[in-house]
């Protein structure tokens, strides 16, 4: 394999960790504890691992987590209740609600209960309109980090041609806003689009956020293509269950100037960007607070 064309997402994401316990250290000196809540209702497997994983990473940054672990059949009313006891408390820094939710819970009604200062996910839709008006508010994890990686792989992201496929709010659109902040020309594509392949065939950057294995293979791209791909999606490969891309690796890669490879690529920088974005609230909660207490208290409300 090219090892030279190789985003690799595992060390920039010690990168980012080295950075934020850093940062957590000044916040401790300066008598600010980092604290991520993390809610997790019912028992979905994927769901389990991720928390662990979140939880573990905010450790290992010296960042105290909370855990709140609620049964499948946790009432809307029972959630919302600690979300805003959660927005109440000046311990906690930043709330995250796993996703997906149990059926009988409103997604947005969630989301929207946390407090936009707090919202470490950046789904509420203050941050979203922020992001989109090009402000400094709390961003999508893994969008953050698709940029990072891009902005090390290719510098200057400036007038480059850059074809988001996918449309998700927690995906396809930030990454968009994202590099339209970064000045990027940016086409988004679709399950609806009529040619998503001839449109990726124009991209200097290619972001897939699909969610089908393997969809996009060489023949989508321009040669020279930088291709960031954030699929993972579970295959059977001859009796192995494995990881793949939404981007053919083997296929894509004699064709690209740089990729990500999956796992080992998007994956680690999403949960960096979570604890970058618990230490960025923390600091945002402490400088409201010293400037003006009865201010911060309407901030994170
Ligand atoms: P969604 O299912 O919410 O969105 C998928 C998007 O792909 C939709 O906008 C859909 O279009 C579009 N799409 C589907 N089929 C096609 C097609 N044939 N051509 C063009 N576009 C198509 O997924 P997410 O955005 O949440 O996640 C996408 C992938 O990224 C998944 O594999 C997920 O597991 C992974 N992921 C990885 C993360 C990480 O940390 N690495 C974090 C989050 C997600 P339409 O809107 O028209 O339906």
């Amino acid at each position: 394999m090219n090892s030279a064309k190789l985003i690799d997402g595992k060390a920039a994401a010690q990168r980012v960790l080295t950075q934020v316990r850093a940062d957590v250290e000044q916040l401790k000196a300066e008598g600010i504890a980092p604290a991520l809540a993390v809610i997790l209702v019912g028992q979905d497997p994927a769901s389990q691992v991720y928390v662990r994983n979140k939880i573990l990473r905010a450790e290992e940054a010296g960042i105290r987590s909370l855990e709140y672990r609620l049964s499948a059949q946790t009432s809307q009313h029972t959630l919302l209740t600690l979300i805003a006891e959660l927005n109440a408390d000046a311990a906690v820094s930043g709330i995250l609600v796993q996703l997906p939710l149990p059926a009988h819970i409103e997604e947005t009604r969630a989301l929207q209960a946390i407090a936009p200062g707090k919202d470490v996910d950046g789904f509420h839709s203050d941050n979203v309109g922020g992001l989109s008006q090009g402000r400094a508010v709390l961003t999508p994890c893994t969008p953050s980090g698709c940029l990072q990686l891009l902005e090390e792989a290719c510098g200057d992201l400036s007038g480059k041609h850059a074809v988001v496929i996918g449309r998700s709010n927690i995906v396809g659109k930030p990454m968009a806003a994202l590099l339209l902040k970064a000045h990027c020309s940016v086409t988004v594509v679709h399950s609806r689009s009529t040619d998503a392949k001839a449109l990726c065939q124009l991209a200097d950057i290619v972001v897939a956020a699909v969610g089908r294995p393997r969809m996009i293979d060489a023949s989508w791209l321009k040669p020279g293509a930088v291709v960031i791909d954030v699929g993972i999606n579970r295959i059977d490969d001859n009796g192995r269950s494995r990881l793949v891309g939404d981007v053919d690796f083997d296929s894509a890669l004699p064709q690209v100037s740089a990729i990500t490879p999956v796992p080992g690529g998007v994956g680690p920088m999403t949960i960096a960007f979570l604890m970058k974005n618990t230490v960025t609230a923390a600091r945002q909660q402490a400088h409201a607070q010293r400037s003006s207490p009865e201010a911060a208290c309407r901030s994170i409300s």
